[in-house]
């Protein structure tokens, strides 16, 4: 059962859920090794055209949804992002549209994106050697990607890195030389600059499987024991599961998004709409409900999204994937095709 009172949508454990992640391509320009590695095969099929996702935004909106985040694939390398963005800024009820990037393209589309009211942006970046970054992305970005980082915090727009750490087991991925220069050079981004510099725990999802990652919690043991005086953060940075820290001198924070080590589902606020138009309520399971042959009728699609929010499970079950206890309903698919 689910609520729907006034312009809030509760659903059965209470949770209110707000936040819609909006993929708009399967494509990318880059192949991450965790999401989408060299040799892998884009998935079939068109994605919905911008006029079918603006229907299923303002029916969403209509049931409760405040903030979207654009995704893919790679966002802006479909054509006419921004001014979609314009678009779904115009709807009723929408308080922020926030965008996920590379970075590669963002310089060329920045002043579009802000024109249309963006109102923040997440730029994924793992490592800050140009080398590494090369290994785990198949292409030399860096200098770009940190150009948007600069020139995105110039605009005094909200600016988020996301960094998956990738490695073999956690201890090496923290200890050695190699990694331990990694992480605190991405830390030491944000002393600076104001941003959010913010650490993802690898999900086993699609290819993720294949890594361990490193843990947040062990992570942020090391972030004390370099740095004196690091203090939880409790004032909201947006709509996410992150929890933030601030370090004294810093003009930024460093956040952590802890699927695995700090399972937050209990405050879980969001669903995910695939490009081809699944709405997914967990990403860790394959369940949803296919809005695609709902385009028709308004009402419909808003039973859908209802639908969807019926399924929405108590929690996740990463920790049940590698025993493949119910591969049924285990997503498999990788994560470029669910938009993370
Ligand atoms: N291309 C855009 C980007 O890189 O930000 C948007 C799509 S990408 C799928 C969204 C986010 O998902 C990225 O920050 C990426 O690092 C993250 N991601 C991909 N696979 C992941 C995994 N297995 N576990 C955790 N995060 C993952
Ligand atoms: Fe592309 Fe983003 Fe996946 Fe990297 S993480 S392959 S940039 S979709």
């Amino acid at each position: 059962m689910i609520i729907i009172t006034g312009d809030l949508m509760i659903d059965q454990y209470g949770r209110t859920i707000d936040y819609m992640r909006v993929s708009i391509t399967n494509r990318c320009n880059l192949r991450c090794i965790y999401c989408m590695p060299p040799g892998f095969s884009f998935p079939a099929g068109d994605p919905l055209s911008y006029q079918e996702i603006l229907r299923i935004c303002e029916a969403a909106v209509e049931c409760g949804i405040r903030f979207i985040k654009i995704t893919g694939g790679e966002p802006l390398l479909r054509d006419g992002c921004p001014a979609f963005i314009a678009r779904l800024k115009k709807i009723a009820g929408i308080e922020k549209v926030t965008i996920t990037t590379n970075g590669v393209l963002l310089t060329k589309h920045l002043d579009a994106l802000l024109d249309a009211g963006l109102d923040g942006v997440n730029i994924s970046l793992d490592s800050l050697d140009r080398e590494r970054l090369k290994g785990i992305t198949s292409f030399d970005v860096l200098e770009s990607v940190m150009e948007a980082v600069y020139e995105s915090v110039k605009q005094h727009i909200n600016v988020k890195i996301n960094a998956v750490l990738t490695g073999a087991d956690q201890e090496r991925v923290l200890l050695t030389p190699g990694m331990r220069r990694e992480w605190k050079e991405l830390v030491e981004l944000a002393r600076h600059v104001p941003l959010g510099v913010r650490f993802i725990e690898m999900m086993p999802i699609g290819y993720g499987r294949s890594f361990t990652g490193s843990g947040n919690d062990m992570l942020l043991d090391y972030l004390k024991a370099e740095y004196a005086g690091v203090e939880r953060d409790e004032q909201r940075h947006g709509q996410g599961p992150a929890v933030y820290y601030t370090i004294p001198g810093f003009k930024g924070t460093v956040g952590f998004i802890s699927a695995m080590s700090g399972r937050f589902c209990a405050v879980c606020n969001r669903i995910r709409l695939t490009a081809d138009g699944f709405l997914k309520p967990c990403l860790c399971y394959k369940e949803g409900i296919d809005l695609k042959p709902m385009l028709q009728q308004d009402e419909e699609i808003k039973r859908g999204i209802e639908q969807a929010i019926a399924m929405k499970p108590y929690s996740h079950c990463f920790d049940r994937v590698q025993d493949a206890e119910e591969p049924h309903v285990l997503e498999q698919d990788p994560m470029i095709a669910i938009g993370g």
